[in-house]
């Protein structure tokens, strides 16, 4: 296709964040006041722009859904479900359900139904969880909806947007406050059941304004996304931001990003796009499949941030990303990591805007075996663990790394690690025994395990993901990733997690790996070839190399390994059987 002529998304202007707002209805009805015809979101499809949203429309058809959401007896403080798609619906149903006084729940929205079984069983907890009387969602989900229907005795009415707004009343706004519920904002599940994380007003502007002021937002910046809107990163971090700062926002559907990722790139081109957010393996997919001569005449030297979140950052996918992108202007300074966690609304550590990534070469004897970031000798040292920085704390929060007891390490030794602050959870929805295993106190347990050096948070994995064998602590990652890059094996489709044999009652270390490779011969090269790359990484052989079709490694909605799911199936004998792989084909948007 040919090079895109850039158009400007907005003119240069004036900041425009809504600063004094206590609620994100306050937000809506300030930018609706001082602009109503402005653009607020772009919406694209194949490459085109296919709807724009000012932020009148917006708060006119929230107004509508509120008034239709009403009609259904929904109650102040009643959860509200929303299973829309990336698009102008998704905007109006979710302050639709605010401005009726009641809470959103973004959910995972549908796919085909034969394909569906995973998938409504999460749907169904998260909707038992949330006790939504109404489930808002397109009218070719009403099959998928009819299920969940019959499997929650809480849900009433399983309504589509165009049902809501058919009359075309408009609502009132109901009373909001600082302290009330703004979000049910479920976690991945990666490592269990997705969890229904509280959140507030207060929690979510505290969020917004500190990251904003942490990476510099300012009145000229252009966010552009192909996240999905259920998730924290494209519903917080990217919409509910820019809505915030007043920033425009280039949207395009998760599928038009996955399916060609130089739609991406073509988009910030386009729009001289200055943001975007986005998981590691989205930084990988355009590497490998963005080719050059696609890259060939778009500018990307407009692009500031290039955020890279939510799920473990690859040093070694940061450096082909830059090296790949460096010929059509991006620069390397651009790629930020952080971390963050729903529990924390979103982002949780950032580092300073431009600075780039910083990588932590270790000693990786010491770490493994003593918990230790010793710096590694010299660059030449081959055998290091590289960890990636993912900032500092935000503003007004605090962050330490504790020893199982509770006590705080010094910097470099690895525990687990702990925030406390304004965007911080009061807890999961209806669930006090979850709720209780979060706090340590007044600090919140993120799960997650890293250290600290030069104050700058290094995240080494989840504590449900480490296993712990011959006194040593290994994780999982750094592994799969080198077995991901071996010939014939599916990369990003890897889990190896220890797995309590019965019979033995000892831990056996596993690692599954998609192929398609079915000869003999390659297949047993690529087990040895696996066998290597653990005892190099690990310093130990594995119990087993499990080869098993694609889709065989289950995976959350936004693309994150579920290594106990994975453990599951293996336990069951059930991997990569039709059963298995049904079930992890769910998750496929
Ligand atoms: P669940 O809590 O249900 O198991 P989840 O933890 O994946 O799912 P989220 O809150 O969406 O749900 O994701 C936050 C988690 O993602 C963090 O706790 C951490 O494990 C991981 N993560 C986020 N950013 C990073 C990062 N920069 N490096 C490593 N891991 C990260
Ligand atoms: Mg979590």
């Amino acid at each position: 296709a040919a090079v895109p002529e850039p158009v400007a998304a907005a003119p240069a202007r004036e900041h425009v964040e809504a600063p004094a707002a206590a609620t994100l209805v306050e937000v809506l009805q300030w930018h609706a006041q001082h602009w109503r015809q402005r653009v607020h979101v772009r919406l694209l499809h194949d490459d085109a722009e296919v709807a724009a949203l000012s932020y009148g429309a917006l708060l006119d058809s929230g107004l509508q859904m509120a008034a239709g959401l009403r009609r259904t007896g929904l109650q102040p403080g009643d959860a509200v479900a929303i299973m829309l798609p990336t698009g102008l619906e998704f905007f109006a149903g979710f302050f639709g359900a605010l401005l009726a006084g009641g809470v959103p729940v973004p959910m995972y929205p549908p796919t085909r139904p034969s394909q569906l079984e995973d998938h409504l069983r999460r749907q169904a907890g998260i909707l038992a969880s949330c006790g939504a009387p109404v489930l808002l969602t397109v009218a070719e989900a009403r099959l998928a909806a009819g299920v969940l229907r019959a499997q929650t005795p809480t849900l009433r009415h399983v309504v589509t947007p165009p049902e809501l707004q058919e009359d075309g009343a408009a609502g009132t706004a109901a009373p909001a406050s600082a302290g009330g519920l703004a979000l049910l904002q479920y976690t991945s599940g990666s490592t269990g059941n997705p969890k229904g994380v509280m959140l507030t007003h207060a929690n979510l502007l505290a969020n917004i304004r500190a990251w904003s002021g942490a990476i510099a937002l300012a009145p000229g910046d252009v966010c552009v996304s192909w996240l999905p809107l259920y998730h924290d990163m494209g519903l917080i971090g990217t919409w509910l931001g820019s809505l915030y700062n007043g920033n425009p926002l280039v949207l395009m559907p998760p599928l038009d990003f996955l399916s060609r990722p130089v739609n991406w790139l073509r988009a910030i081109h386009r729009y001289r796009g200055t943001i975007t957010a986005a998981p590691n393996f989205a930084f990988e997919l355009v590497v490998r499949h963005a080719a050059r001569a696609e890259l060939a005449g778009l500018d990307l030297s407009c692009w500031r941030l290039a955020i890279n979140g939510a799920e473990p950052v690859s040093p070694d996918t940061m450096e082909r990303f830059c090296a790949h992108l460096a010929p059509a202007g991006f620069r390397r300074e651009a790629m930020t990591p952080l971390y963050g966690l729903a529990e924390n609304a979103v982002g949780l550590t950032v580092p300073a805007p431009g600075r780039g990534p910083l990588i932590d070469r270790v000693r990786r004897d010491t770490f493994l075996r003593r918990a230790l970031a010793v710096p590694a000798a010299d660059v030449g040292d081959a055998d290091a663990i590289r960890f990636v920085g993912c900032g500092r704390p935000l503003p007004g929060h605090a962050l330490r790394v504790v020893d199982a007891g509770g006590t705080p390490l010094p910097e470099r030794q690895v525990g687990r690690i702990e925030f406390q602050g304004p965007s911080a959870t009061a807890g999961y929805y209806r669930n006090p025994e979850e709720t209780a295993r979060l706090f340590d106190g007044d600090w919140l347990d993120t799960g997650d395990l890293g250290y600290l050096a030069g104050g700058e948070l290094f995240v080494t994995g989840r504590v449900k993901d480490m296993i712990i064998r011959g006194g040593r602590n290994l994780y999982p990652y750094e592994l799969e990733e080198a077995i991901g890059a071996l010939p014939g094996v599916r990369r990003g489709c890897v889990a190896v997690f220890g797995a309590l044999d019965r019979a033995t009652a000892g831990e056996r270390l596993v690692a599954v790996v998609e192929t398609r490779e079915d000869a003999d011969e390659a297949r047993r090269t690529l087990v040895r070839a696996v066998e290597d790359l653990a005892l190099e990484r690990l310093g130990l052989p594995l119990d087993e190399v499990v080869l098993a079709p694609p889709h065989s490694v289950l995976k959350t909605s936004s693309g994150k390994i579920r290594r106990a799911a994975t453990r599951d199936l293996y336990l069951a004998g059930a991997l990569g059987s039709r059963r298995g792989v049904r079930m992890q084909m769910l998750r496929l948007a």
